[in-house]
């Protein structure tokens, strides 16, 4: 049994009958993620839908949506593609202008959740699964307690339970896998990826700090890492969600009454475009 269907099983990740999108960057974890999750649906009986959003950053976008869009096609599992130039207007680097904001990173997360939510509960799928692996999960984890961000770090368990039409239920099929593994199934398959890094990739951020703190950790105590993981799994889930609002142009969740993607909209576009964005969905669901 491979180590992600036995974290889907531990964690009660999906049932039979479930449709499940999971969201694909082109990256080594994703496309391993979209090998293995194919591999599984028929006896885990949940039906695989692709999403990947093109963020327009030049050849690096290019090259990613045309790896996702080969996987997809080679292994027959539908897809979705949302394309921030031709869907709204704006590629991510043009947006950023816009914005005279240097958070690039930050705004591309923003972008990336606010899409991913929408697609699912537009979809009517009864999950989304990412591909963040043990290594990412421990290093927000670690981030966000060094920033103090509890609500943030309360989010990062395994399953993170939803609310309907507003919050799509997010899973994390590869919670107990660690990055090299993902790495080394990509490899080993000799599966295609894009194995450069995001131009915007910020360097010798905390990420990069916390990262090379944990390897020493782990060299020191082996399997501490997935022993914190199922600990702090075990201490949050279902405890996750905090209070939220629905916002008052889009409808979907947010901490305030506007969400972050319809103020940046707003901002960068003249109008909000969270319900621009429902709807491209929903026309891709009839
Ligand atoms: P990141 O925010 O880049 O660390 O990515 C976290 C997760 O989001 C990945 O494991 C993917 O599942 C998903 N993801 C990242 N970028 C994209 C993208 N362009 N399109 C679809 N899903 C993505
Ligand atoms: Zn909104």
């Amino acid at each position: 049994m491979s180590k992600v269907e036995k974290t889907i099983n531990r964690y009660r990740m999906v049932s039979p009958g479930d449709k499940v999108l999971l969201a694909v960057s082109g990256g080594k974890d994703s496309i391993a993620l979209t090998h293995i999750m194919h591999k599984i649906s028929e006896k885990l009986g949940f039906e695989l839908i692709v999403l990947h959003i093109d963020l327009g950053i030049e050849d690096y976008s290019k090259r990613s949506r045309e790896i996702v869009e080969n996987t997809c096609r080679n292994l027959g599992v539908n897809y979705v593609v949302l394309d921030l130039k031709n869907d709204l207007g704006l590629t991510l680097p043009e947006f950023v202008k816009k914005l005279k904001t240097r958070r690039i990173c930050s705004l591309c997360g923003t972008i990336k959740r606010y899409v991913m939510n929408a697609a699912a509960i537009e979809l009517n799928v009864s999950s989304i699964a990412t591909a963040h692996h043990a290594d990412d999960v421990l290093i927000y984890i670690m981030k966000n307690f060094i920033l103090q961000d509890y609500e943030a770090m309360k989010k990062l368990v395994p399953v993170n339970n939803g609310v309907i039409g507003v919050v799509a239920k997010k899973i994390k099929p590869m919670y107990e896998v660690y990055e090299y593994e993902a790495a080394l199934y990509a490899v080993h398959n000799k599966l295609e990826f894009i194995d450069r890094e995001c131009p915007f990739k910020e360097v010798g951020s905390i990420e990069d700090n916390v990262r090379k703190f944990l390897e020493d950790l782990e060299k020191r105590s082996p399997g501490i890492k997935i022993s914190f993981l199922r600990k702090f799994a075990k201490k949050y889930t279902g405890r996750e969600i905090g209070e939220f609002n629905k916002c008052k142009v889009c409808g979907l969740a947010s901490s305030s009454d506007i969400c972050s993607f319809c103020r940046l909209t707003e901002k960068s576009f003249g109008k909000p475009l969270g319900s621009v964005v429902r709807s491209i969905f929903r026309e891709k669901n009839r």
